[in-house]
């Protein structure tokens, strides 16, 4: 199979993910925010698999599969988390190439990069309380692993379970940016949900890969 199929059942996957915890995301938003977080990454992650099956159908390359695969999610998502997930996407496709089969390495250069444009893009710092609380210590601890010559599956489970033990903890922050922040004193007790359902997506990343 090539990487571009590979990729795409990984898109379905992250669907499949956000449909299954669409109520408890919404809940969690629904706390200090606008309760549609899950809502958002349903549409979302649905746009972007349609996106990559029409992709694939052209023939596609895994690059040209996730970038428009991302740009789908923003699109079908709207909300921050939509344009932030959907950057993340094409992010990680623009460190891959078309022609080329990926090995381990580009697969974390992949990831990094995703991250790395969910921070730029939405100018979180850490404890603001979203999802980078999250996902730049997951990034830490995937290159760190790898660097210390962990294989990517291994290196990956343990990346996500510092990102559950990360999102778990933002319970303890108030939000300080997106819509929440309004009302942050009202999130405290409560974890971030974009912080949570990045988490819960890495965690079905690293199981999938396995
Ligand atoms: P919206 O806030 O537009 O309704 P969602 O409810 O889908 O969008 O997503 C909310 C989540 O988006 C928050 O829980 C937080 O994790 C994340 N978020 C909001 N603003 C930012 C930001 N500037 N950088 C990173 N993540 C953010
Ligand atoms: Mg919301
Ligand atoms: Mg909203």
């Amino acid at each position: 199979r090539s990487l571009a199929a590979s990729l795409h059942e990984i898109v379905k996957l992250l669907e499949s993910v956000c449909a299954e915890h669409e109520d408890e995301l919404g809940r969690l938003d629904a706390v200090a925010g606008d309760g549609d977080h899950g809502q958002g990454m349903v549409l979302g992650s649905r746009g972007a698999v349609e996106a990559g099956r029409e992709a694939l159908n052209r023939g596609a390359g895994a690059r040209t599969l996730l970038v428009h695969a991302g740009t789908a999610w923003a699109e079908s998502a709207g909300g921050t988390s939509g344009a932030l997930w959907g950057s993340a996407l094409t992010a990680a496709g623009r460190a891959l190439s078309d022609d080329a089969s990926a090995d381990a390495a580009a697969g974390v250069e992949a990831l990094l990069n995703a991250v790395e444009a969910v921070q730029r893009l939405g100018g979180a710092k850490l404890g603001d309380k979203t999802m980078v609380d999250a996902a730049a210590p997951f990034a830490a601890e995937l290159q760190a692993r790898f660097e210390g010559g962990a294989d990517l599956p291994s290196a990956l489970t343990s990346a996500a379970g510092v990102a559950t033990r990360a999102a778990a903890e933002t319970a303890e922050l108030r939000a300080r940016l997106g819509r929440s922040r309004v009302l942050g004193d009202k999130s405290l007790g409560t974890p971030d949900p974009g912080a949570t359902s990045f988490a819960l997506l890495m965690e079905a990343l690293a199981e999938h890969l396995k």
